[in-house]
């Protein structure tokens, strides 16, 4: 792909669109665009100019997805392996100083990493590669090259199913690129071969790269998952919405007493219970396939003139995403107080709540909000005695309101 900015079609800016740019956002709305300066193709690198002709930046266009342009870099460059490389370097040691022992991490988190449309997770010495913008898609044999020179992974996958890709007009896809696979574990259902085990926390863990959540874990929480277990010692935890048994192995680990663990696939506890047993946890650990919403509601029920007995020293809320849109905002808060109510209940006196929110259209004051009226309806008094964040393999560009959606906080409940 030819590069040189003499020869690239120019995105004019309208005036007063500047100032996002200048402040960092590297997307370019449909809005925002005054005029192409010649017809290019969908996918093409161009560069950006604002009303006055001041160079901006380069990126690629798309005009078939509401953002236009995303930008790649503020300076004249080639997006060539070696731009890449340098990009994945940084990235890379932004991750090698703050989680120095993760061998398991986001390796490059899109907008967080100045590499707008463009995921790559590592799962030990394999790569899952995700592009979400149609000219990250077609920038694939480049990223591939850098990925290749800096990590020597034994296969690299292809994750993409994400949904955004439909806004891109891209097709769904996902599969082996190359290399192959470390052949499958022992005890995986015979069906699959896109599974593999990982390290994080010390802890052993199975991850189906082709098939699982996210593109196989849930790695934004791996910090959270252990703090939070520093709070489990000698007590009796319950972790809601534990899909692989993420919080639940970690506060097992950490001494817990008693771990139920809840989640409404089932598919997801036999993944738990094999990462329980990889790990000698077995005995501690009780996975229950249940809807949390039923399940809460039913151990929180009680008859007339009868009190609901607190019985777990620490819950742990983990929900999905309630929201995929902004419309969705009110039904999602009814669905987080009726959660965090139910689970104060559960909560005996000196318990702690740690709880998570990963939408990104609820932010923390509103949780925290929704949390205390959970807290008024219950009669419970509630102390914050910590606040979570996701993890520094997806850091935040304060610039880039977008990078921000995990949230979590832990109260204390008075006697
Ligand atoms: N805590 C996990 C990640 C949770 S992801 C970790 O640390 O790895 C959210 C999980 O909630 C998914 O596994 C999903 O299956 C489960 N889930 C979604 N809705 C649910 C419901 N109503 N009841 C129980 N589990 C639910």
């Amino acid at each position: 792909m030819d590069t040189h900015t003499a020869q690239l079609a120019t995105v004019i800016l309208r005036p007063g669109e500047v100032e996002r740019v200048l402040a960092g956002h590297p997307w370019i709305y449909a809005g925002s665009v005054s005029k192409l300066t010649r017809p290019v193709e969908d996918g093409a690198v161009v560069q950006v100019k604002d009303h006055r002709q001041r160079f901006l930046g380069m990126g690629v266009y798309n005009s078939k997805s509401k953002i236009n342009v995303r930008l790649l870099s503020s300076e004249r460059v080639t997006l060539d392996e070696a731009f890449f490389e340098a990009r994945i370097r940084a990235a890379l040691a932004v991750r090698t100083k703050y989680m120095p022992q993760a061998t398991t991490f986001r390796a490059v988190n899109a907008e967080s990493d100045f590499l707008s449309g463009l995921i790559v997770d590592k799962y030990e010495d394999v790569l899952v590669l995700q592009t979400s913008s149609l000219g990250m898609d077609k920038l694939k044999p480049v990223i591939l090259a850098a990925l290749r020179k800096i990590f020597s992974p034994r296969a690299i996958v292809e994750r993409n199913d994400a949904a955004s890709r439909k806004f891109e007009g891209l097709p769904e896809f996902n599969g082996l690129i190359e290399g192959a696979l470390p052949p499958a574990p022992a005890d995986a259902p015979v069906q699959t071969t896109t599974e593999v085990w990982v390290q994080m926390n010390g802890l052993r863990w199975v991850a189906d790269l082709l098939a699982g959540h996210k593109t196989g874990l849930y790695l934004d929480q791996q910090v959270n998952q252990q703090l939070v277990s520093g709070f489990c010692p000698g007590l009796r935890v319950l972790d809601c919405f534990t899909f692989q048994g993420g919080f639940a192995l970690h506060a097992a680990r950490a001494g817990a007493q008693q771990v139920v663990a809840l989640d409404q696939s089932a598919d997801a506890l036999a993944a738990a219970a094999r990462n329980a047993k990889a790990n000698g946890l077995e005995a501690k650990c009780e996975f229950v396939c249940a809807n949390a919403f039923d399940w809460l509601k039913n151990e929180t029920a009680a008859r007339p003139h009868e009190k609901c007995v607190p019985r777990f020293d620490v819950v742990i809320l983990d929900p999905p995403s309630f929201t995929r849109n902004r419309q969705a905002v009110g039904d999602a808060m009814r669905g987080y107080k009726e959660i965090h109510l139910r689970a104060l209940k559960l909560l005996r006196p000196g318990g702690v709540l740690a709880t998570f929110c990963c939408s990104h259209h609820v932010d923390a004051v509103k949780f925290q909000e929704t949390i205390v009226d959970a807290s008024v309806d219950a009669r419970r008094r509630i102390r914050r005695v910590a606040t979570y964040s996701q993890a520094p393999d997806h850091p935040m560009i304060p610039a880039i309101a977008e990078t921000e959606y995990l949230k979590g906080f832990a109260f204390e409940m008075a006697d």
